[in-house]
């Protein structure tokens, strides 16, 4: 199964099957079908090369851009 199948699976189950965009109230969503990741801020400039990244699948909605972010841990889209 795709990333952006994992993720559609995840939304709907959380998120009902028609979710609403809090931003613009329409409910298309298109789910990437990458990972994404975040490191913790260490200060301007500080790059640490052994800092973990938190793994996330990202949600964009077709008709405002509003984009969310969710652990892609926690949706068992990949294994920690
Ligand atoms: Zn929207």
């Amino acid at each position: 199964m795709s990333i952006k199948e994992k993720t559609k699976r995840y939304i709907s189950k959380k998120w009902g099957s028609n979710p609403k965009c809090p931003m613009c109230n329409t409910t298309s969503w298109t789910p990437q079908d990458k990972l994404f990741q975040l490191r913790e801020y260490q200060g301007a400039g500080v790059i640490l090369d052994n800092a973990p990244p938190i793994p996330f699948v990202v949600i964009c909605c077709d008709h405002c851009g509003n984009s969310i972010m969710i652990n892609a841990v926690k949706a068992e889209v990949v294994k920690k």
